[in-house]
C-alpha cells in the first residue's frame, strides 16, 4: 500500500527542523561561509534541539528515528545551508558503520556518548590518492597483539578537525583489495593522530574538511569495528543508508533556489512586465518544481526501503545521482532567472550553487552511482518483457500470427536486422541485410 502521508510525529519533527533552519541556520549561514568556518555553536544547538544523531537506536540513548525522518530533517536544514546540513548529518555517516556492525561492546561504549554527550564522530574511507575506488585504500593496519597499528593519511574528512572519534577504514594489505579492508573506531586524542588545516573549498565552507594523519596509532582489539574482509561491505552498507540523505540535501537546496527564483520573478520587471509573466520564466519554474518533487520521491523511496529492512543500495544510488545533478540544474536555472544579481554575493543563489556542486562528488560520485546501477542492470535485473527475438512483431505479417486463420504461416526472424519472414521455410537470405537464412529463428508458432 502506498501512502505519502506523514505521521503526526514526523510532521512535528519536520516543523522543528524547519524552525531551526529559519531561525538558527539561515542567519548564521553567510557569516560562517564568509569566515570559511564550521559553526560549532549551531551544531551544539542542533544537538540540543534534537535534530542531530536522530538514527541512533533508543537502546543506546538515541531517538531511534528512521531514514524517512532523517530525510525530512535534512531537507529543511539544507534548504537554509547545505554546508551546515553536511556538518550536522556527518555525525550519522560517522556512526552508521557502528550501528550496522555487530560489535555490541563498541556500540555500548560510543553510541551513548554521541547521543547524550554531544560527541562528534567522522567517517574516513578517502585518502589523498584514492576516493572512488574504496577497495584501493592504502592506509595500513598491521596486526599487533589483539589489536592493530595504523599508519597512513585519510583525506577530505568532513568534521575531521572537530570530531572526537573517527571511523577509520584501512587495509591489512593493499594487494588484497576488498579482502584486506578493515575498520576501526579511533579516538582523536590517541597518540599518533593528527589533523591537518581545514581544506579551502569552493563551497560548503560552513563544513570542516581536513586530512587525518595516523602514525603508529595503536588500536586496541575492542575498537576493531570490522575485521579484514568485512570493512568494504560495511562501508558499502553504510553508503546505501547515507546516500538517500545526500539526495535530501539536494532537495532542500533546490527547493530554496526555486522559491527564491519564484519570489524574484514576481518582483523584477523587464520589457514592461514582470519576469513571472513571461512563459520562458514560467516554464523554467515549472521544470524546477517538477525536479524538486521528483527528487523527493526518489529520496523517500530509498529511505522507505531502508526503513522497511530492504536493501536500499540501488534506490539510494538512483536517488543520489538524480537528485544531486537535478539540484545543480535547478539552482543554475534559478541563477539565470536572477540575471546579474544571481551572480552576486548579495543574493543567496551563488552560495547555494557553490554548496550544491559538491553533492554529485562526495559519498560516491555520480559516475560511481552510474557504475552501481549499470552493474545491477547488467547483472541481476530481471526483465519483464520477453527476449527481443520472442517479441511478436506484426510488420508485414498482418493477421498471420492469429492461429487458425486462413493463411496462417510460420514466422522466421532475422537475427541481425529483425526482419520477419512469413513462410513454411526460412528465406535463403535476408532481403534487408543479406544475412544467410540459416541464422533465421522460428518465432511463430512457438
Ligand atoms: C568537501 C568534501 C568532503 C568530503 N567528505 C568526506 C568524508 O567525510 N569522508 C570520506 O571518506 N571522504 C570524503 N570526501 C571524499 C569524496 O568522497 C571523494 O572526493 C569522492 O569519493 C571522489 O573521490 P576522488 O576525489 O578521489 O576522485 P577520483 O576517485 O580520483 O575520481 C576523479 C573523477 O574520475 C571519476 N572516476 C573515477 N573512477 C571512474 C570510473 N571507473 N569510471 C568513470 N569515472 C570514474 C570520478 O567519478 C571523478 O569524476 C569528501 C570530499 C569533499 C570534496
Amino acid at each position: 500500500m502506498l501512502d505519502f502521508t506523514l505521521s503526526e510525529s514526523q510532521s512535528k519533527l519536520r516543523e522543528r527542523a524547519r524552525q531551526f533552519a529559519i531561525t538558527e541556520a539561515l542567519p548564521a549561514a553567510w557569516r560562517y561561509d564568509e569566515k570559511d568556518e564550521i559553526p560549532l555553536e549551531i551544531l551544539d544547538r542542533a544537538f540540543d534541539a534534537g535534530i542531530m544523531n536522530t538514527d541512533i537506536p533508543k537502546k543506546y540513548g538515541g531517538l531511534g528515528y528512521g531514514l524517512i525522518e532523517g530525510a525530512l530533517l535534512t531537507e529543511e536544514i539544507a534548504a537554509a545551508c547545505p554546508g551546515l546540513a553536511t556538518s550536522i548529518f556527518d555525525n550519522s555517516l560517522g556512526f552508521e558503520p557502528l550501528v550496522l556492525s555487530d560489535k555490541e561492546a563498541l556500540k555500548e561504549k560510543y553510541l551513548p556518548r554521541i547521543a547524550r554527550d554531544n560527541r562528534r564522530i567522522c567517517f574516513a574511507t578517502s585518502e589523498p590518492l584514492m576516493g572512488s575506488d574504496v577497495a584501493g585504500i592504502m592506509c595500513r593496519a598491521t596486526k599487533d597483539g589483539d589489536g592493530y597499528v595504523l599508519n597512513g593519511t585519510k583525506y577530505w574528512i568532513t568534521n575531521g578537525g572537530v570530531a572526537d572519534y573517527m571511523t577509520i577504514f584501512a587495509t591489512v594489505d593493499p594487494e588484497k583489495k576488498h579482502a584486506g579492508i578493515c575498520a576501526f573506531i579511533v579516538e582523536k586524542e590517541w597518540d599518533g593522530v593528527r589533523t591537518g588545516l581545514p581544506i579551502p573549498k569552493l563551497g560548503q565552507r560552513t563544513s570542516n574538511t581536513v586530512g587525518i594523519n595516523l602514525k603508529n596509532v595503536r588500536v586496541p582489539g575492542e575498537n576493531v569495528l570490522a575485521e579484514p574482509g568485512e570493512g568494504f561491505v560495511l562501508a558499502m552498507r553504510t553508503f546505501a543508508r547515507t546516500r538517500p540523505i545526500i539526495g535530501a540535501f539536494a532537495v532542500g537546496a533546490a527547493r530554496s533556489a526555486m522559491e527564491y527564483a519564484l519570489d524574484y520573478s514576481k518582483r523584477r520587471r523587464a520589457f514592461g512586465g514582470k519576469l513571472s509573466a513571461y512563459q520562458a520564466t514560467q516554464f523554467k519554474l515549472a521544470e524546477m518544481y517538477q525536479k524538486v518533487e521528483t527528487m523527493r520521491l526518489l529520496v523517500w523511496k530509498a529511505a522507505w526501503e531502508a526503513d522497511k529492512g530492504l536493501d536500499p543500495t540501488i534506490s539510494a544510488s538512483i536517488a543520489k545521482f538524480y537528485a544531486t545533478e537535478a539540484a545543480v540544474q535547478v539552482i543554475n536555472d534559478a541563477l539565470q532567472i536572477f540575471g546579474g544579481y544571481g551572480y552576486t554575493r548579495m543574493y543567496p543563489i551563488e552560495k547555494l550553487l557553490r554548496d550544491t556542486r559538491l553533492l554529485p562528488i562526495y559519498e560516491g560520485t555520480s559516475e560511481v552511482q552510474r557504475i552501481i546501477v549499470a552493474g545491477y542492470l547488467l547483472g541481476s535485473y530481471t526483465s519483464i518483457m520477453p527476449p527481443l527475438d520472442e517479441v511478436p512483431i506484426l510488420i508485414g505479417g498482418g493477421d498471420v500470427l492469429e492461429e487458425g486463420k486462413a493463411g496462417s504461416k510460420t514466422a522466421w526472424r532475422c537475427p541481425l536486422c529483425g526482419y520477419v519472414h512469413y513462410g513454411d521455410e526460412a528465406p535463403e537470405e535476408c532481403p534487408y541485410c543479406f544475412v544467410g537464412g540459416r541464422g533465421f529463428k522460428k518465432v511463430w508458432p512457438k
